[in-house]
Order: structure tokens, then C-alpha cells, then sequence
């Protein structure tokens, strides 16, 4: 049965810039491709460089098509094309809003206008005066907010007030491509929709739970903008915690408007406010250094000699809510580290009876490199007697369900053309994690300790190690 699709008129901001061409072009184009956009549906590029429609596609055809890595055809990409328009518009020259308009308004179908702000957060407060100046912020209008939104709690409450000042909550899509993740929407119905994961998903059988993102990369041509970010702005602000807020909310109402969302945001109420004292024993900061192959975080280019900036951090976090009251979760995330993985672990608790002894249950979510869900069970091991052995059940989703699976941009650009917001950060979330993390940004920025090291593709410092030995517990590659 076909499905009817919403008409919308796209507007990318920043459309000449990185993201545009190496992401929302091709993940737009993959939509396209599968029959998922409105055969009416428009995408307006606008930037400040002064180019007409030929001109810009000569650009997308040299910088953009070479990021379709699936589903390519010279014919499908020719139509895709057709779909697109340029005009040029400086965010800080309010007459070029005036010819937006009139472009947006000219069209016969303007019910669904969605503007996505895919430039530096420092424009956003002009264009979203610019727009209203012109009525691009009606209730017709959506508008998408590219991250970072802030590198701080106070940065980001003024780009969320600025933004208020001229489009309501309703309207207002914070991009987390973190949502856009199958394997990560998937623990929805991996959690509810099968009626014994749900039971077990508690304090009293989960011991802790680990959730890691891993690069292997170390920072590249990229010093500059990393030492001004660090990994704790980089990754635990946002994709760490919502990797938390999916594995320990509790069951939403629907799964439709603001339910999902309003359960993440009672766990980011329940995360325990971390004390300086607090930072200082439960939090890890750490610089790779150099191996035999490799150069350490120090002697990277654009990096500073003395720079503090962390590319790992380790967390002991805790959940003040009844599910979860006394469960350490660990957060971790590192560049050059030994593996590229994004996971999540739920270490289970010891049979409490003691016919089968160090036989702890484990269940492996995995986010990258594949989406795989697995789990540790134990069996018997042939021959005489009640040996029993560790294996593995391990779902494979590429291969267990069948169809073609969209990048996270692909999917949550489908979202936003359909008005879906719940794989958007709303604005109470947002700063409730910038809240969280605040008080290690203020702690580190005061303390004389300088960051523990740990080599260049190695799982962490030693001082991550001991984090969770403290406690009798060990992180996943050193697990039996
Ligand atoms: P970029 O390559 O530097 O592109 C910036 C874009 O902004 C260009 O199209 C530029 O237009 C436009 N621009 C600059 N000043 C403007 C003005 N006054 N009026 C109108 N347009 C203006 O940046 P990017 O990598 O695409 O990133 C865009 C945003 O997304 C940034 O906030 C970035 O942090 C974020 N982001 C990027 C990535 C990524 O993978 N690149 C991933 C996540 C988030 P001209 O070229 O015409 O000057």
C-alpha cells in the first residue's frame, strides 16, 4: 500500500558548507531514491557565497555526489537534482530574507517550510530574527538547529532563548544524530516489546551498565576546534546521555509527541548532581600519549604544548530512582583508543542461588561497528557432569531484518519533513545534560591535576581501570 508523503519545502542554511555536501545532500538524495520524498518536495540551498542554481549544482556535483555511496544511478540522482534550487542569502544581510521569502512564498504548496541551520550556532539568533522579519515562523514553519548548541550551560540557554524569542518549542528540531541511530531506537521495542528483557531491567539483576563510544581516530587536521571542545562536550553531553536516557527510562505512554521525551527527561532529573568531591573521585580525565606509530594528543598539529583539554573521560554516574537506586552506570568515551565501537553494557548480577556459581549474565548492545545485540549465557559443556561454559546469543540486526537501513541523517531529515518530534533533543533535555555535566567543566577547570595519559590506541588510562575496581567491577575487554 502506498504510503502518502508530505509535501515540504526545504531551506538548508549553510547549504555550500561541509555538512550540507558531505551528509544532508546524499542522505536527502538516499530518501529520494527509495520513493520516500513527495514527488513535489523542494530543497533550497542558501549560503553566503554569490552563486545562481547552475552554479551551486556544479558544486554539489563535484563536492556532494561523491558521498552517495549506495543505491546510485545516474537517472535517480538527475531527478533528485531537479528537486533543488540556490539563492544566495547572507544571514547577516537582512534584505536578502526579503528575496527568501518571496522564493518560499512564490510556491504554490508552503504548508510544510522546514529551514535547517546548518552553520555555526553564532548565526542562529540573527537568522531566526531574520526570518520572522519576513513571516518565516509560522506554524508552517519548522526550523532545524544543526549541534553545537553551546559549549556550555549558559551558551546554550542564551541560543535557546534567542531561538524562543521567534519560534515556538513545537517547531524547534535539535539535531542529535545519536536518535537517528536504528540500533539505539531500537532498544524500545528491544526493552518493551519483549516481555523478558523488561523484567530483569532493574537493580535487583543488573549489577552495573557500561555505555562506551570509541574512536580509533585521534584528532587529525581537526586540533583547533577539538582543544576548544574536548570529550566531554564532544560526546557525553549529548550522544553519551542519550545512550542513558534510552537504556534506563521507563516505558512512555505512547510512543507518539512528547512521550518518549518526557521519559528521558525524568532520568536526566534522577541523575545524582555530581560534587566537586564527587568529580574528583568518580570522574577520569585523560590525554592519549604517544606510541612507536603514533603521536600523542601533545604533539598533535594546532594543539598546544601545555593543552589541558581531554580526549577521554570516564564516569561513575548515578540514577536516583527506584529502577535504578545504587546501579553504577559508566560512561567512557576516548579518541585513539583500541577499538571503534559504541555500546552498551548490562553486567547482570550473580545467580543468587550457588548451584552454578561465576555465571553473571551479560547483555551487549551494539551501536557500531555493527548493530548487534548479544548475550552471555551459560551452558552445559558436554560430557560427565554439570560443567557449564559461556556462550554467546547474538542477534545480528543487518542480517536478521531484512531492508535496506538508513543513516542516521536520512532518517531523522524524513522526521522533521513529517513533523515527528520525538528523535529530537527538546529544550528542557538539552540543558538538563548541560546541567549534568557543569560541575566537572568547573571542577577541571580549576584543579592543578593535569589529565591522566593512556596510550595511543589502548582502551583508557589505568586510573578508568580502578574507577571500577574499586566498586568489583571491570569494563568489557577486561571481562572474562
Ligand atoms: P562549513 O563547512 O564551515 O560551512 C559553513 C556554511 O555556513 C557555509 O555554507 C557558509 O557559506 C555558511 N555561512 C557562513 N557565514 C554565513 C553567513 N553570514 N550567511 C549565510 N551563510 C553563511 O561548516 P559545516 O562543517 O558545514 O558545519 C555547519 C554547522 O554544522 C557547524 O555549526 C558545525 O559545527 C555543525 N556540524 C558539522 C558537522 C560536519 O560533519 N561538518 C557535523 C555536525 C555538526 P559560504 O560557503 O557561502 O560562505
Amino acid at each position: 500500500m502506498s504510503q502518502k508523503l508530505t509535501n515540504f519545502d526545504m531551506v538548508i542554511f549553510g547549504a555550500t558548507g561541509d555538512l550540507a555536501m558531505r551528509k544532508l545532500l546524499p542522505c536527502l538524495y538516499q530518501a529520494h531514491a527509495a520513493g520516500l520524498l513527495n514527488a513535489e518536495g523542494r530543497i533550497l540551498g542558501v549560503s553566503r557565497s554569490n552563486l545562481d542554481t547552475e552554479g551551486f549544482l556544479k558544486k554539489v556535483e563535484s563536492d556532494s555526489k561523491i558521498h552517495v555511496k549506495q543505491n546510485f544511478s545516474e537517472a535517480l540522482w538527475d531527478s533528485f537534482v531537479k528537486r533543488i534550487q540556490y539563492l544566495k542569502v547572507d544571514v547577516t544581510d537582512k534584505s536578502d530574507f526579503d528575496r527568501l521569502a518571496e522564493r518560499v512564498k512564490a510556491r504554490q504548496n508552503t504548508e510544510n517550510v522546514i529551514i535547517y541551520l546548518s552553520t555555526a550556532p553564532t548565526f542562529f539568533a540573527q537568522a531566526c530574527e531574520n526570518l520572522a522579519d519576513v513571516g518565516l515562523n509560522g506554524d508552517n514553519v519548522r526550523i532545524v538547529l544543526e549541534k553545537p548548541l553551546g559549549t556550555d550551560l549558559k551558551s546554550s540557554q542564551e541560543i535557546n532563548t534567542d531561538v524562543a524569542q521567534y519560534f515556538k518549542e513545537s517547531q524547534v528540531y535539535r539535531i542529535d544524530h545519536y536518535l537517528g541511530k536504528e540500533s539505539l531506537q531500537n532498544l524500545i521495542p528491544l526493552r518493551f516489546g519483549n516481555v523478558f528483557f523488561e523484567p530483569v531491567w532493574n537493580k535487583q539483576f543488573v549489577k552495573s551498565v557500561q555505555i562506551t563510544i570509541a574512536e580509533q581516530l585521534g584528532v587529525e587536521e581537526r586540533g583547533e576546534f577539538y582543544d576548544a571542545t574536548g570529550a566531554l562536550r564532544d560526546m557525553v553531553q549529548n550522544h553519551i546521555i542519550q545512550m542513558l536516557c534510552f537504556t534506563a527510562m521507563e516505558r512512555p505512554q505512547s510512543l507518539a509527541g512528547d512521550d518518549v521525551r518526557d521519559e528521558k527527561m525524568k532520568v536526566l532529573k534522577a541523575l545524582k548532581p555530581l560534587t566537586s568531591a564527587d568529580v574528583d573521585a568518580n570522574v577520569i580525565r585523560a590525554q592519549y600519549t604517544a606510541s612507536d606509530s603514533q603521536a600523542g594528543y601533545l604533539q598533535e598539529h594546532n594543539v598546544p604544548a601545555d593543552s589541558r583539554t581531554e580526549t577521554y573521560v570516564a564516569i561513575k554516574a548515578e540514577i536516583d530512582n527506584e529502577r535504578w537506586a545504587g546501579v553504577p552506570f559508566y560512561l567512557r568515551t576516548g579518541k585513539r583508543m583500541a577499538g571503534k565501537t559504541a555500546e552498551i553494557v548490562l553486567n547482570f548480577r550473580e545467580n543468587p542461588q550457588g548451584l552454578f556459581p561465576n555465571t553473571p549474565n551479560r547483555l551487549v548492545i551494539s551501536l557500531q561497528p555493527n548493530e548487534t545485540v548479544s548475550a552471555r549465557v551459560f551452558m552445559k559443556e558436554p560430557g560427565n557432569g554439570m560443567n557449564v561454559v559461556a556462550t554467546e546469543m547474538s542477534i545480528d540486526l543487518a542480517k536478521a531484518i531484512e531492508g535496506r537501513r538508513a543513516e542516521a541523517y536520512e532518517l531523522l531529515l524524513r522526521e522533521v519533513i513529517d513533523g515527528r518530534v520525538n528523535l529530537f533533543n527538546r529544550r528542557d533535555e538539552l540543558e538538563a545534560a548541560w546541567e549534568w555535566v557543569m560541575p566537572i567543566m568547573e571542577n577541571w577547570a580549576q584543579s592543578s591535576t593535569p589529565p591522566h595519559g593512556y596510550a595511543a590506541s589502548s582502551w583508557g588510562p589505568e586510573a578508568a581501570r580502578e574507577l571500577l575496581a574499586k566498586d568489583g567491577n571491570a569494563w568489557l575487554e577486561d571481562q572474562q
